[in-house]
């Protein structure tokens, strides 16, 4: 995946040695990002008729675990569950030496995939597959979905892309608004009505509806994230309200449907420019001034992989 992405981050994976209660808590989901599928904990809880056993069958699920974050290419390992007992680490780390190279072998004892699921590499996974499987399926979007995708999606091919035609005259006009406070608050009313309705729009001023196939990440995600999924979302529903969907699930659903799902792989979005809340998105689109203008380092590493960039730098925008 990072390959992909276009980075080179050290990653540390998740090793914990599952008791049949903690696997139960994940089992329920009441650890955020950790799953037990119903086969896993049937495992642990057979194993843990004995404890001595179950605790040897846990270390020896770590190590393999282990081998095989190593193998994928893992700088490093985050070892849980061992409740300050260093001889577990010490026996883990012990056996993993003597299996690491044995590392492909593992790879199945992980794979809890129910029937039919979704797979984003072919198997068997090795560290340099590809291509991935993003956007293979097809997804099928109730009627009012396709059309609120497909209006947003024109709006920003019309007005909010530099390499449109117009975009110059965007800029001049936007240069106008923005010096004359009665024309400037007349559009920012404006788009506000418009945006609340199509968005729940929270007037942000840095808008990142482009990043999410045409929704508001700061109404429609509690924790306003504009780089999700959080790891909290279970089976595509918002770990905050679980009566919702994630919109990250959302995400995906509609650019897959648009044939468009390699969006969610093109890196980071720049975070949001706080100092423009409640000012118009539109012109600080047209001016330069929000996230895609890409003043701070860290905009600059996430625009050059998110294909953002201000109005005349050549990078192409808004149209996702
Ligand atoms: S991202 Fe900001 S400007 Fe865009 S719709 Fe949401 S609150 Fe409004």
């Amino acid at each position: 995946m990072q390959a992909l992405m276009g980075f080179r981050l050290p990653t540390l994976g998740s090793v914990y040695i599952l008791t049949p209660k903690v696997a139960s808590l994940m089992n329920q989901g009441n650890i955020p990002g950790a799953v037990v599928p119903d086969r896993l904990l049937k495992m642990v809880r057979d194993e843990w008729t004995d404890s001595a056993r179950g605790r040897a069958a846990g270390i020896e699920r770590a190590a393999r675990l282990g081998a095989v974050l190593k193998g994928l290419g893992y700088r490093g390992i985050h070892i849980g569950g061992v409740h300050k007992r260093f001889e577990s680490v010490a026996r883990i780390l012990d056996r993993m030496k003597q299996i690491e190279n044995r590392w492909p072998d593992f790879l199945s004892d992980f794979d809890f995939s129910p029937p039919g699921g979704f797979h984003a590499f072919p198997e068997p996974a090795t560290p340099a597959v590809l291509p991935h499987n993003y956007g293979r399926k097809p997804i099928r979007m109730p009627f009012l979905g396709r059309l609120h995708f497909r209006l947003l999606e024109l709006a920003h091919t019309l007005f909010f892309n530099t390499d449109a035609s117009l975009a110059p005259l965007y800029q001049r006009l936007s240069k106008w608004f923005d010096v004359n406070p009665s024309a400037r608050a007349i559009l920012h009313f404006a788009e506000n009505v418009g945006k609340q309705v199509m968005l729940d729009c929270r007037q942000c001023g840095d808008c990142a509806i482009q990043h999410l196939a045409f929704q508001c990440p700061e109404s429609g995600c509690p924790k306003h994230i504009r780089n999700g999924a959080c790891g909290g979302s279970r089976n595509g529903r918002c770990e905050v309200y679980p009566d919702r969907w994630c919109i990250w699930h959302q995400t995906y659903l509609r650019w897959a449907y648009a044939g468009k799902s390699n969006e969610m792989i093109q890196g980071c979005i720049p975070p949001r420019k706080w100092e423009l809340d409640r000012t118009s998105s539109w012109l600080n689109f047209h001016l330069g001034r929000d996230h895609q203008g890409a003043s701070a380092e860290f905009a600059r590493f996430c625009c050059s992989r998110a294909s953002c960039g201000p109005p005349g730098s050549g990078i192409s925008i808004g149209m996702k």
